[in-house]
């Protein structure tokens, strides 16, 4: 569905500037952003997917990945199409990379969307599968909805948003996974046809909105998998916040990088080690169903907190959410529900 677009200014010849991804695409009239979902309409800029949406399910927050925030709770996770990168390696690339009208969707209102949240018993709503960014007028309504009907809101989000369009959402979104995809620009250009900057200066200004912050490293064999890069990356994460909790996952030949084998998990073990030496409190390794590293210890004692096998979750935390063993109150948001 069509509707004016927020975070735009007019230029001459009724061209306009989108200000909502860090593209600033400037767009001629008849022509789309980068993203392929807003489009310059007679000099005025319109969202061309307001309330349409490719994919709706009921997922464990724990699959965003959120590990951290409400454990073992249930979100209705919405995807629509279209996405601001080219990742070469992209998972959801059949509507992350489709037109407008390419597809089939369904028409979901942000009221409506909001009633399923309730009514299939989930504690939030998260816009994932494809980036949520692109989609800002229909996540910033519908979050000011979740938020009046008590339920979490979160993005699941590559972080290339502009900083007008996070100061915007930031009173009504609680948590945000965000994708690292590299710590060098190089292969954002070449990889994910963006840039590195913006990513963590989005993470960075996240956690000082006290936004819950977690962050994917997906660790491709060749292309972003060195001690020296994963080093950077992690002394990085410590200068943000050492409680951020990380998730390296292992990456699967898909899509245009199907020639890439996949990750090793010693390699997925060699980064956990890097991570945790640099002196990151939590981290985790993503898509080894069954790895210890899925479940939380304790920084402070090693001592097994929350413990998970795939989306299974066992809460060992004690009274007032502390370490049973040494009382360490770790940075997990717990349910009240
Ligand atoms: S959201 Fe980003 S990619 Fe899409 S039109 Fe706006 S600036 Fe361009």
């Amino acid at each position: 569905m069509k509707k004016e677009a927020m975070l735009w200014k007019p230029l001459a010849d009724d061209k306009v500037q989108c200000n909502l991804c860090s593209h600033q695409c400037t767009i001629a009239v008849g022509k789309r952003g980068i993203c392929r979902v807003r489009e310059n309409q007679g000099g005025k800029l319109y969202t061309l997917i307001y309330n349409s949406i490719s994919s709706i399910h009921v997922d464990p927050i724990e699959k965003k990945p959120l590990f951290h925030f409400y454990p073992g709770s249930m979100v209705l996770s919405l995807g629509t199409v279209g996405c601001n990168f080219r990742c070469k390696h992209c998972q959801n690339y059949s509507i992350a990379f489709a037109d407008v009208g390419e597809i089939s969707i369904q028409e979901i209102t942000p009221e409506k969307s909001i009633e399923l949240a309730k009514q299939y018993g989930c504690q939030g709503i998260a816009w994932t599968y494809n980036e949520p960014t692109i989609w800002f007028e229909y996540t910033y309504d519908s979050a000011k909805l979740a938020k009046k009907a008590g339920l979490y809101t979160v993005y699941v989000t590559n972080g290339f948003m502009s900083m007008s369009a996070l100061n915007k959402i930031a009173p009504y979104l609680d948590a945000a996974n965000v994708d690292v995809k590299a710590f060098n620009p190089e292969h954002y250009k070449r990889i994910n046809g963006a840039k590195l900057d913006p990513v963590l200066k989005t993470c960075e200004s996240m956690k000082k909105k006290k936004i819950h912050l977690e962050i994917t490293y997906l660790v491709i064999p060749g292309h972003n998998d060195s001690p020296e890069e994963i080093k950077r990356f992690a002394e990085w994460v410590v200068d943000v916040g050492a409680d951020t909790p990380i998730h390296f996952s292992r990456f699967y030949p898909c899509y245009q990088m199907i020639d890439v084998p996949p990750t090793p998990v010693e390699t997925l073990e060699e980064a956990h080690r890097i991570a945790k030496e640099s002196g990151i409190e939590y981290v985790y390794i993503g898509n080894v169903f069954g790895h210890k590293y899925e479940s939380t210890f304790c920084p402070k004692c090693s001592e097994l907190l929350i413990e998970r096998y795939g989306y299974s979750v066992i809460n060992r935390l004690g009274a007032d959410n502390k370490c049973p063993k040494c009382g360490f109150k770790p940075n997990v948001i717990i349910s009240s529900t």
